[in-house]
C-alpha cells in the first residue's frame, strides 16, 4: 500500500467493486480497502442476480462499462427473464448464481485492473480539514493520503446480529463489525446515522432433500445474457444451467412458528430498527396473512460445487432449534440438514438526503457513500450507486463533468433521485412501480440510453463503441427507412442482425406509447433541470409554509424537479419557487450592471 491515493474506496461489496473498477479505468490510482478479501463482492443473501426492475439495473450497470452483467454471465447457473408473460416493457432479466464463481471472477477483474491496488485491511478514521477530506486512518494506525473516499461499508457499520434470543457483534455472519468507522462517520464528518434491520433465511444441504416432492423449475432455453459485450452464440452453446425448486409451508409448519414467534429477534424486542416491508420476514407473513394456508418457498443452488441450497422465502429471525423445525414440517425436507441458520442483521446506515445526486455528501467535500449505507438493499442498487459514485469521484478528482443520470434516462436515476430527495424509511429497493417512464427505460434498450455516457467518461473502449455506433446506425436507418439493409453479424459483433430485429420490433410496438411520453417527459424537463442558486434563502420565500422552508433546507434541492418530488412540496410551492429564483436572477442582472 503508497502512502498516498487519488481515491480511495473502503468495502469491497458489490457497491465497492464497481466503484473501484470505475475509478481505475478512468485512470485514478485507487486503493481498495476492504475488511475480508475473501469476500470480495459478496452476496450474504439470495445467489441471484437480477429481477424485476433490478435486471434492468443491471443492464444499465453494464452499458455504463461496468462489471456485474458481465461476471453474472460467468457465474450464473440458471438465467430467467421474468415477466415474459407481459410486455417487453417490463422483461426483467434473472439469473441464479454460483456466488464462489461470482466473488471469483471480481477479485480476478479487480486483481488484474491497472491503476488498482486492493488489500486487506480495516479503514478506522477519515480525517476531514476544512469539511475536505484528506486521508484514511487504518487499523494498523496508518494514515493513507487521498483527494477523495467513497464508503461502501453495507451492513458493517455497528452490525448486531440476531438469531432468536442470542446476539453478537457482526458486519455478516462470521466477519467482525466496523464500530471505529461509524464513530468517525459521526463525529469527524458530522454526519448524521440511522439503524436499519434486514434478515437472510437458513441453508441446508441439498442432499437431504427429496426433491421429487417439490415442483422443478428450469431456466429459459436458450438462456440470454446480462451484458451487452458477451459472445451469446458461444455463450449459449457451452452454458451450463441447472434448475431450482418449489415448494410450500403447510399448516404445520405455521404452527410452529405462530407458537415460538416471541422466540424471533424480530418479534422479542432485540432487533427493533425497520427492516424492509417488501421483504418480510416468515413471522412477519404469518402475523399479517393468518388466513393463508401455504407460503412458497423457492431452493435455489448457493453453488456447484457444495450443493448448498438458499430458501427463499424463509427469512427469519428465529432460534435455530425452532428454523429446524419449521425446515423439517416442509414437504421434501423431513430429513433436512441445516448448515447455515438464518439471522437478522441490525446495522448504521446514513440517511441519504444527506447526499447530492453525484452520491457526495453535502457536508463534506469529496466524500461519496455508495451501497446499503444509503439505506437501500440489494445487490444491483448498492453496484448502481457504486459505479455511479466511482465515476463521479474520478471525475471529479480530473476534474470534468460528474454524471447525474435523470429519471428519463435511467433506473439508476430513479434510485439516486429518490435516495436523496426523498429519503428512506425502510431498506429501499427499486421497483418497475417507481419508474414514470418505464416503457422507455427497458432492459433491452439500456445501451442505446446510456453507453454514450459510458463512452463519455472513459469507461467503453473505441473499439467497442464502434460498433455500438454502427448497431445504432442501422436501427435509425431502418426506422427512418433510408436502408433495410443490415451489416453482417461479425461486423456489427457483440451486437448482431437478431438483435437489430428484435429492438426494432419492440420500438415499433411502443413507437406511439413512447412518442406520448417523450412529450410528456420535455414537459417536465423543461423545469426539471432548472438549478436552485445554492444561495437562495428559502426562509426568505414569504409565500412558502414554514413545512416546505424547513424541508428545502434540510433537502438543499439543486433543481426544481428535485425540489418536487420532495414529499409533501406541491406544485404551487414549486411555482413560489421558481418565481424566487427568477427574481434572484434579475436582481443579480440588475447589480452586475450597475457595477
Ligand atoms: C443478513 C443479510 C440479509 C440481507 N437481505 C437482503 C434481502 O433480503 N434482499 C436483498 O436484496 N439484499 C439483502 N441483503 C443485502 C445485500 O447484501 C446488500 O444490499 C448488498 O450486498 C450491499 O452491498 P454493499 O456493497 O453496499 O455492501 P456489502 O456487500 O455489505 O459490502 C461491504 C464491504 O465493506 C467491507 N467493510 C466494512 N467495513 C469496513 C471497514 N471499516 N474497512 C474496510 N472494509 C470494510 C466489508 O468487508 C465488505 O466487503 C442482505 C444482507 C445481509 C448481510
Amino acid at each position: 500500500m503508497d502512502k498516498k491515493y487519488d481515491v480511495i474506496i473502503i468495502g469491497a461489496g458489490n457497491a465497492g467493486c464497481e466503484a473501484a473498477l470505475a475509478c481505475a479505468r478512468i485512470g485514478v490510482k485507487t486503493l481498495l480497502m476492504t475488511q475480508n478479501m475473501d469476500s470480495v463482492a459478496n452476496m450474504p443473501c439470495n445467489p441471484a442476480i437480477g429481477g424485476i426492475a433490478k435486471g434492468q439495473m443491471v443492464r444499465e450497470i453494464d452499458a455504463l462499462g461496468g462489471e456485474m452483467g458481465w461476471i453474472t454471465d460467468q457465474a450464473g447457473i440458471m438465467f430467467k427473464v421474468l415477466n415474459k408473460s407481459r410486455g417487453p416493457a417490463v422483461w426483467s432479466p434473472r439469473a441464479q448464481c454460483d456466488k464462489k464463481l461470482y466473488s471469483a471472477y471480481m477479485l480476478n477483474s479487480i486483481i488484474n485492473q491497472k491503476n488498482l491496488h486492493i488489500v486487506q485491511m480495516q479503514a478506522e478514521r477519515i480525517i476531514v480539514k476544512n469539511n475536505k477530506v484528506c486521508s484514511v486512518v487504518t487499523k494498523l494506525g496508518d494514515v493513507v493520503e487521498t483527494s477523495e473516499v467513497i464508503v461502501t461499508t453495507g451492513t458493517f457499520l455497528n452490525g448486531k446480529i440476531f438469531v432468536g434470543k442470542t446476539f453478537f457483534d457482526g458486519g455478516r455472519f462470521n466477519e467482525t463489525s466496523s464500530v471505529s468507522l461509524s464513530d468517525s462517520l459521526k463525529n469527524d464528518c458530522g454526519l448524521e446515522i440511522d439503524r436499519f434491520t434486514t434478515c437472510t433465511p437458513p441453508r441446508i444441504n441439498g442432499c437431504s432433500v427429496d426433491y421429487s416432492k417439490m415442483e422443478i423449475q428450469p431456466g429459459d432455453n436458450p438462456p440470454i445474457p446480462f451484458s451487452h459485450f458477451t459472445d451469446t452464440v458461444n455463450w449459449q452453446k457451452t452454458k451450463k444451467q441447472v434448475p431450482c425448486h418449489m415448494v410450500y409451508t403447510n399448516e404445520k409448519t405455521h404452527k410452529i412458528i405462530a407458537a415460538n414467534i416471541q422466540d424471533s429477534s424480530l418479534y422479542n424486542g432485540l432487533a427493533d430498527a425497520h427492516g424492509p416491508r417488501y421483504c418480510p420476514s416468515i413471522e412477519d407473513k404469518i402475523v399479517r396473512y393468518p388466513h393463508r394456508e401455504r407460503h412458497q418457498l423457492f431452493l435455489e443452488p448457493e453453488n456447484l460445487a457444495t450443493k448448498e441450497i438458499y430458501i427463499n422465502g424463509l427469512f427469519t429471525g428465529l432460534g435455530e432449534e425452532v428454523q429446524k423445525q419449521m425446515l423439517c414440517s416442509i414437504e421434501g425436507m423431513e430429513n433436512v440438514v441445516v448448515t447455515r441458520y438464518g439471522y437478522a442483521i441490525e446495522y448504521d446506515y446514513v440517511p441519504p438526503t444527506q447526499l447530492k445526486p453525484t452520491l457526495e455528501t453535502k457536508k463534506i467535500e469529496n466524500l461519496f457513500l455508495a451501497g446499503q449505507i444509503n439505506g437501500t438493499t440489494g445487490y444491483e442498487e448498492a453496484a448502481a450507486q457504486g459505479i455511479i459514485a466511482g465515476i463521479n469521484a474520478a471525475m471529479k478528482f480530473i476534474g470534468q463533468e460528474q454524471v447525474v443520470l435523470t429519471r428519463q434516462d435511467a433506473y439508476i436515476g430513479i434510485l439516486i433521485d429518490d435516495l436523496v430527495t426523498k429519503g428512506v424509511d425502510e431498506p429501499y429497493r427499486m421497483f418497475t412501480s417507481r419508474a414514470e417512464y418505464r416503457l422507455s427505460i427497458r432492459s433491452d434498450n439500456a445501451d442505446l440510453r446510456l453507453m454514450d455516457i459510458g463512452r463519455r467518461v472513459g469507461l467503453i473502449s473505441d473499439a467497442m463503441y464502434k460498433r455500438f455506433e454502427l448497431y445504432r446506425q442501422t436501427l435509425v436507418d431502418i426506422y427512418d427507412k433510408v436502408s433495410q439493409e443490415m451489416p453482417s453479424d461479425e461486423e456489427l459483433f457483440p451486437w448482431s442482425q437478431a438483435k437489430v430485429q428484435d429492438e426494432m420490433s419492440i420500438t415499433l410496438k411502443y413507437d406511439g406509447y413512447i412518442q406520448r411520453q417523450k412529450s410528456n417527459a420535455l414537459k417536465i424537463s423543461k423545469y426539471e433541470n432548472k438549478r436552485i442558486p445554492i444561495d437562495l434563502d428559502f426562509n426568505a420565500i414569504s409565500s412558502l409554509s414554514r413545512e416546505t422552508k424547513e424541508k428545502f433546507a434540510k433537502i438543499k434541492p439543486e433543481t426544481l424537479g428535485q425540489a418536487h418530488r420532495i414529499p409533501g412540496v406541491t406544485p404551487t410551492d414549486i411555482v413560489f419557487l421558481y418565481i424566487a429564483i427568477e427574481k434572484m436572477a434579475r436582481s443579480k442582472k440588475y447589480e452586475s450592471q450597475r457595477i
